[in-house]
């Protein structure tokens, strides 16, 4: 009731603001059979933007999501926001995506918070830390737990706006040319792993390389790595990495719901009117479900093609090599607070909500899986 005699009222203001202004100078209004005002000329604006990511063109999986997310503000705006996506090096390189957006290069990019380390430690909490939390659990500290305001407040510092836009679950280990038998087998080991994960793999005596997706495939094959990362079965046989590395490792300890970005730069996203501000907000939280919908679709059948057509070897890591990976994390991410005041806020606020939710998980996510149970799919030889 009360929306309806404040759209009321508006209608009856703006009317007379009409009928004081001189003829021609308002444009016409109309109510719709919904009670909403319709201004031909306040919503006539069309914002033509650039996104720009860090996944290669049409990728599946992780690179759906920014085409997804632009077609349909495309449709929720009317055309009003129609938004251009360009893959990793289109326009700027995929490790370029964060500056671009802040210089204004492009309105909107979409990539993964730790890969911007560099700008911030505390940077990487917003995509996922070693032995943190679930995708769950992160929509649940981004959204209701304090995260998105620290995010926020965080990225304001370089003219950045982000959203939560996509999620993995839980990926796999990896791809490795030789099995990992013990924590020696790591020792000089060159993978390809962003973000804490690859901090944590340095101080167990590894070798961390970063490189974009896209260029993983030929730097496993040729030998410049030992071993790669990527996200999990389905997106990895898109890269067809099983014909480059023949055992695939879990579980992805390093990366256990990894959320994915969305960054607007902050003056184009003031120049939207409210109604486009709050498309955005929607389509991206849509965006982020959708994602993790898809993963935990096409996940199983990967991985059955991985084994079963592609002769993949299938391997967990050892109980002392999950271990000592533990150990180091908790070093890693506990130095993550010493960076600077808004970090360790950040840290204390993702390390609180991380032991309150694990206290009740443990009772039901966690308990509820175990019930369920079934054995693992059989290790393959
Ligand atoms: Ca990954």
């Amino acid at each position: 009731m009360r929306q309806q005699y404040t759209q009321n009222s508006m209608h009856k203001w703006f009317v007379g603001l009409c009928l004081m202004l001189v003829l021609g100078a308002c444009a016409p209004a109309q109510e719709s059979p919904q009670g909403s005002v319709q201004s031909g000329a306040a919503d006539a604006q069309v914002f033509q933007w650039k996104m720009i990511t860090t996944w290669p063109k049409n990728l599946p999986g992780l690179g759906a999501a920014p085409e997804r997310l632009a077609e349909r503000l495309r449709v929720m705006s009317n055309g009003r926001l129609d938004i251009k996506v360009y893959g990793a090096g289109e326009l700027v390189g995929a490790l370029e995506v964060f500056d671009a957006v802040s210089q204004g290069t492009a309105q909107m990019g979409h990539g993964a918070a730790y890969y911007w380390r560099g700008k911030n430690p505390a940077a990487a909490m917003f995509a996922t830390v070693p032995f943190g939390m679930n995708g769950q659990e992160m929509n649940g500290w981004l959204h209701y737990g304090g995260g998105m305001e620290l995010w926020r407040e965080l990225y304001a510092q370089f003219n950045l706006v982000p959203f939560a836009a996509g999620n993995s679950g839980v990926q796999m280990a990896g791809w490795f040319n030789k099995e990992i038998n013990s924590i020696e087998d790591l020792q000089g080991l060159k993978m390809r792993i962003p973000g804490i994960g690859g901090e944590v793999l340095s101080r167990a005596g590894g070798v961390p390389v970063v490189l974009p997706g896209g260029e993983i495939f030929t730097a496993l094959q040729t030998g410049v790595i030992d071993a790669t990362e990527w996200v999990g079965p389905y997106n990895d046989l898109a890269f067809s990495l099983h014909t480059a590395a023949k055992y695939y490792y879990y579980p992805g300890w390093h990366e256990p719901g990894p959320t994915l970005e969305a960054i607007v730069n902050k003056e184009a996203w003031e120049a939207l009117p409210p109604d486009l501000q709050a498309m955005v907000e929607v389509a991206t939280q849509a965006i982020n479900e959708d994602m993790l919908s898809e993963f935990t679709a096409r996940n199983n059948a990967a991985l059955d093609t991985l084994i079963n057509e592609h002769n993949v070897q299938l391997r967990r890591l050892p109980e002392d090599v999950i271990a000592a990976l533990r150990t180091a994390s908790a070093e890693v991410v506990a130095e993550i607070a010493d960076a600077d005041p808004l970090a360790k806020r950040i840290y204390d606020s993702y390390m609180g909500f991380l032991q309150d939710v694990r206290r009740y998980h443990s009772i039901s996510e966690q308990a509820y899986l175990n019930v369920r149970s079934e054995p693992a799919p059989a290790q393959t030889e």
